[in-house]
């Protein structure tokens, strides 16, 4: 049986990377797919994908941190479908650089999109998800997020603020049926890791004790579990998905 038959999924950054291949993971498993991501041409090709893969899907060109347009989309989504099972907090991006050079400009825009926009798509939904007495809040936390990164000031504080925001929903959420739970993946092959040099990246993936990169459809495939009701008694938790990068 599919494990997210009929369940209404809204997954931002959807239109590429993890974010891509968690939209397509839950269109396999009957979910109706809300795919929302910063350009027009990238979310349609995002929700053909779903299309094809034989779910209902729908999409918004928006961005997380524009608390307007998050509220239009869960309102429309809401309007069209009745309910919101399910948010994926995905949206994410770096902008690196070490404390002594880090500008004004490269922190903000960070803590912007990784923490604030985590928290305008939550406070959008919740009120929702409380009414129905059910609901699963996802957030993409990351490794940098449990033990810091060199040259990621910004990153680290919004990954780190994202298992804060994780911890504190799953107590004020919990008793009334709604799951908030965390991922933090390790070295995932995407765009996001294009910036890193090849010899870097080689040296990372000798410190993973499965001596390779992750694929987005293994963070994908963590994500499905923790939405659907085989993760019924999971609630709070941070799931590391890094191949064994931190033991
Ligand atoms: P990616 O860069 O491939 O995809 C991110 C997507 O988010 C893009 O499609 C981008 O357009 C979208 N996005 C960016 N800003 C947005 C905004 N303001 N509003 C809406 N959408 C926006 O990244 P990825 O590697 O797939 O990462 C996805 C998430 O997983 C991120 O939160 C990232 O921090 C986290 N993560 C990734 C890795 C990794 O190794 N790839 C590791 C740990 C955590």
């Amino acid at each position: 049986a599919r494990r997210l038959e009929g369940k209404v999924s809204i997954i931002t950054g959807a239109a590429q990377g993890i974010g891509l291949a968690t939209a397509l993971k839950f269109a396999q498993e009957g979910a109706i797919v809300v795919v929302c991501d910063l350009r027009q041409d990238a979310v349609d090709a995002a929700v053909a994908q779903c299309q094809a893969a034989g779910a209902q899907a729908l999409g918004f060109a928006l961005s997380v941190t524009d608390r307007g347009q998050v509220d239009s989309m869960v309102a429309e989504v809401k309007a069209r479908h009745g309910r919101i099972d399910v948010l994926v907090n995905n949206a994410g991006i770096t902008q690196d650089a070490r404390l002594q050079k880090m500008s004004l400009q490269q922190f903000d825009a960070v803590i912007d999109v990784n923490l604030r926009g985590v928290f305008h798509c939550a406070q959008a939904v919740v009120d929702s998800m409380v009414a129905q007495g059910s609901g699963v809040i996802l957030n993409a936390s990351s490794v940098v997020g449990i033990y810091g990164n060199f040259g990621q000031t910004n990153y680290a504080a919004a990954k780190f603020g994202v298992i804060g925001f994780t911890k504190t929903w799953s107590r004020e959420l919990g008793p009334k049926g709604v799951r908030v739970n965390a991922v933090a993946p390790g070295f995932i092959e995407t765009p996001i890791l294009s910036t890193i040099p090849d010899k870097l990246l080689g040296q990372m993936q000798e410190e993973v004790p499965l001596r390779r990169l992750g694929s987005p459809a293994e963070v994908a495939n963590v994500y499905a579990f923790l939405a659907s009701d085989e993760a019924s008694y999971v609630n709070g938790a941070v799931l590391e998905v890094s191949g064994g990068l931190t033991v």
